[in-house]
C-alpha cells in the first residue's frame, strides 16, 4: 500500500457485517463511542446472511451447548468462548435488544420466527451506538505501519485504525459475499489457512435408489458413516432430490461426513420399531391380503414411492419379501459421492488455525492488535443454531481482547 494519508484513525475497524460483525461492532460502539468505530461491509447492506438463515426464521443457539458440537480441520478451541459467552448470554443479549425468543425440538428462534427481526436489532443498535457504517467498500489490503492498521477498498478508499477485527465470513454462500478471497487479509499478516471444506450441505448420492423420489420427504433416522463404521445419527427430515438428499438431518450428518474415505448415509425409514415387528406386521399383511403386488406391501407403513422403489430394488425373492423389505426400510445404504459445493453450504470447514490466535481474546499470535471472529476461524458447529452461537461467543471474546488492547475508552 502506498504511503497515502489516512483522514482518520479510528480505535477499532471491524471488516465483515455479518453476525459476528454486528455483534463486535454495536459492543465496541458501546464501550469506545460509535464515532470511533468503523464497519465496513462490501455488499449493498450489512447482514444478507443473517436472513438467510434457519429458513428465514434464524436459528439463534440450541438449549444444548457443548464444545463436541463443534469440528474443525485442526482442532478447535471454543471451550472458553461458549463457557463465558453461552446460549443464555446470547438470548439475555437480543432480549435486551428488544427480542423474544421461542424453542422447537432444542432450537430457539427469535418468537416473531423471522430472520429479518434479528438484522433489525442488530441494525439498529449499530445506528443508535452511533457506528461508522460503510457499504459497498470491500477491503481489499490490510497492513500494518507505523502503529497503526492500514486497509484499502476495492473503490481505493483507505482507512485507519488501532484494532482491525476480521470478521469476513469463510468460503460458504458467496451469494452473501463469502467467497473465500478475504482469507486473504490474514494471510498478509502472516496467518496460514487450513485446507477448507463446504459443510451442512446436501449431498450427492448414487443415483440408483433416489431416481423417481425426486421432491420426496420422509422423516427417519439417519446415519453417517464412514464404510462399515457409523461417525453420527440424526432424525429428522430427509428429502429426496435430483442429486441426491437433503433435508434437516441430512444437513446434521453432512458435518460428520468430511473428510470420510467411503462415505455413506444409512437411512432408517421406520425408526421406531424393530425389524422383527416389521416382519410379523408384513406377514400378517400378506396373510390378510394374499392379492396385493409386493410393491404395495410397505405402501401405508411408508410414503408409497419409497415402499415401491424398496421393493423393486430389494424384494426380489417374493418368498422373503417380508424380512428383505423390513431390512431395507431399517437400512438403506446410500453410498455419498459427494457434495452441493461451497455455494449451496451453510459453513465453511477450515479457516485460521487455533494455534495462530488466543482463544480468550480472538488475538493474534502473528500481530498484536489484530482479532479474528465467527466462521474465519477453523470452527464449524453443527446444523442446529452452532454457527451464530460461535459468531457470538467468538465475537465477544474478540471485543474483550480488543478492549483490553486499546485499555480505556477514550477517543484518540
Ligand atoms: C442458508 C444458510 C442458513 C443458515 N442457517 C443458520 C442457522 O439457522 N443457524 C446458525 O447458527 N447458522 C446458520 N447458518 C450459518 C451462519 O449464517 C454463519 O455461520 C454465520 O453467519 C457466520 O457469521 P460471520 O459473522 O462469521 O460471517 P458472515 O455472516 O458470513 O459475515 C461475513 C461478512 O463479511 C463480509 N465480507 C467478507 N469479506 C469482506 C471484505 N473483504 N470486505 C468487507 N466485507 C467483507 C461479507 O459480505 C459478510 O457480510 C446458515 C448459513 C446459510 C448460508
Amino acid at each position: 500500500m502506498k504511503n497515502e494519508v489516512t483522514a482518520k484513525i479510528y480505535r477499532a475497524a471491524v471488516v465483515g457485517g455479518g453476525f459476528s460483525g454486528l455483534t463486535a461492532t454495536a459492543l465496541l460502539s458501546e464501550r469506545f463511542g460509535g464515532e470511533n468505530v468503523l464497519l465496513l461491509e462490501r455488499n449493498d447492506r450489512v447482514g444478507e446472511r443473517v436472513l438467510a438463515t434457519g429458513n428465514g426464521r434464524c436459528n439463534l443457539p440450541n438449549v444444548v451447548l457443548s464444545p463436541g458440537r463443534y469440528h474443525s480441520v485442526l482442532g478447535a478451541d471454543v471451550g472458553y468462548a461458549l463457557g463465558k459467552y453461552g446460549n443464555k448470554s446470547l438470548i439475555d443479549y437480543f432480549r435486551a435488544l428488544g427480542i423474544l425468543t421461542a424453542e422447537e425440538e432444542g432450537r430457539i428462534y427469535p418468537r416473531s420466527f423471522q430472520a429479518g427481526s434479528v438484522l433489525d436489532v442488530l441494525r439498529a443498535e449499530v445506528a443508535r451506538r452511533g457506528a461508522v457504517t460503510k457499504t459497498q467498500t470491500k477491503v481489499t489490503e490490510a497492513v500494518f505501519r507505523e502503529g497503526v492498521f492500514r486497509l484499502r477498498s476495492d473503490g481505493g478508499e483507505t482507512f485507519g485504525a488501532d484494532a482491525l477485527l476480521l470478521a469476513v465470513g469463510g468460503k460458504a454462500g458467496k451469494a452473501y459475499g463469502t467467497d473465500g478471497s478475504s482469507y486473504g487479509l490474514a494471510l498478509g499478516f502472516g496467518h496460514s489457512v487450513t485446507p477448507l471444506s463446504p459443510a451442512i450441505v446436501q449431498l450427492k448420492t448414487e443415483s440408483r435408489f433416489c431416481k423417481g423420489l425426486k421432491g420426496i420427504r420422509q422423516k427417519g433416522k439417519a446415519y453417517a458413516c464412514d464404510g462399515e463404521k457409523r461417525l453420527s445419527s440424526a432424525e429428522g427430515d430427509i428429502l429426496f432430490t435430483d442429486y441426491g438428499v437433503s433435508g434437516n438431518a441430512v444437513f446434521v450428518l453432512s458435518s460428520y461426513l468430511v473428510g470420510a474415505e467411503r462415505p455413506s448415509l444409512e437411512v432408517d425409514f421406520l425408526p421406531e420399531m424393530q425389524e422383527t415387528e416389521i416382519v410379523s406386521f408384513l406377514k400378517q399383511k400378506r396373510r390378510r391380503f394374499p392379492e396385493i403386488p409386493t410393491e404395495e406391501l410397505l405402501c401405508g407403513v411408508v410414503n408409497k414411492q419409497i415402499a415401491r422403489m424398496l421393493a423393486v430394488n430389494f424384494a426380489t425373492d417374493k418368498k422373503r419379501e417380508a424380512e428383505t423389505l423390513a431390512r431395507a426400510a431399517k437400512r438403506l445404504v446410500l453410498p455419498v459421492t459427494g457434495t452441493m459445493g461451497f455455494d449451496q453450504a451453510q459453513v465453511t470447514r477450515g479457516g485460521i488455525p487455533f494455534s495462530e490466535f488466543d482463544p480468550s481474546t480472538m488475538e493474534s499470535r502473528r500481530r498484536r492488535g489484530l482479532f479474528f471472529a465467527g466462521e474465519v476461524v477453523d470452527a464449524d458447529g453443527d446444523c442446529g443454531g452452532y454457527n451464530l452461537q460461535w459468531a457470538y461467543s467468538s465475537a465477544r471474546c474478540a471485543v474483550d481482547g480488543i478492549s483490553a488492547f486499546l485499555g480505556g475508552g477514550e477517543g484518540r
